[in-house]
């Protein structure tokens, strides 16, 4: 059984995210999709409220979990025996930024890192694009999942 974890903010879920895990999951098992907490960030979304965004997406996808953690991602992936990270990748810069973690993550938890490419429909979208449409009163539906829209009106009025 081979299985991944696939961590970040989801501050909030969008398409660039779903584009990844869709194309992820034909290659795993099992999919944790794992919200990171950093104490120093601040959020827009609470870590439940992201939680249930997610879980919204993806309640009919038995290989999906939602989870948080806090820590390490390779000493999560050992203590739940999750195989690889995955991440996205949209541009070069992502690479750079992604190449030194991933090859820290190896150096540090012999956890390998598997990357996917974003479509080149979904990859100009980020969370921080959507929280700066959001905070200026726009429309972010062609931009996030359509099952998350209801939850952010809780949050955004
Ligand atoms: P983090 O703070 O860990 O970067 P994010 O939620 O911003 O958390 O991103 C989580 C993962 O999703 C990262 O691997 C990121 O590259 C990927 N990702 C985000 N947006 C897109 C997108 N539009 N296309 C492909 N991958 C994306």
């Amino acid at each position: 059984m081979t299985s991944a974890v696939f961590p970040g903010s989801f501050d909030p879920i969008t398409l660039g995210h779903t584009d990844i895990i869709n194309r992820a999951l034909p290659l795993f098992d099992r999919l944790m999709i794992a919200i990171g907490i950093n104490v120093d960030k601040k959020y827009m979304f609470d870590t439940e409220m992201r939680i249930k965004m997610i879980e919204a997406v993806y309640q009919d996808e038995p290989k999906i979990e939602v989870v948080k953690y806090t820590g390490l991602t390779v000493d999560f992936c050992h203590q739940n025996q999750l195989h690889f990270i995955l991440r996205g990748l949209r541009n070069p810069a992502d690479f750079e930024f992604e190449k030194a973690i991933a090859q820290t993550n190896r150096k540090l938890g012999n956890v390998e890192t598997v990357f996917l490419l974003t479509g080149p429909e979904t990859s100009f979208i980020s969370s921080s694009i959507v929280r700066d449409i959001l905070r200026n009163g726009g429309d972010i539906s062609k931009l996030v999942p359509a099952e998350i829209l209801p939850l952010v009106n809780q949050v955004c009025h």
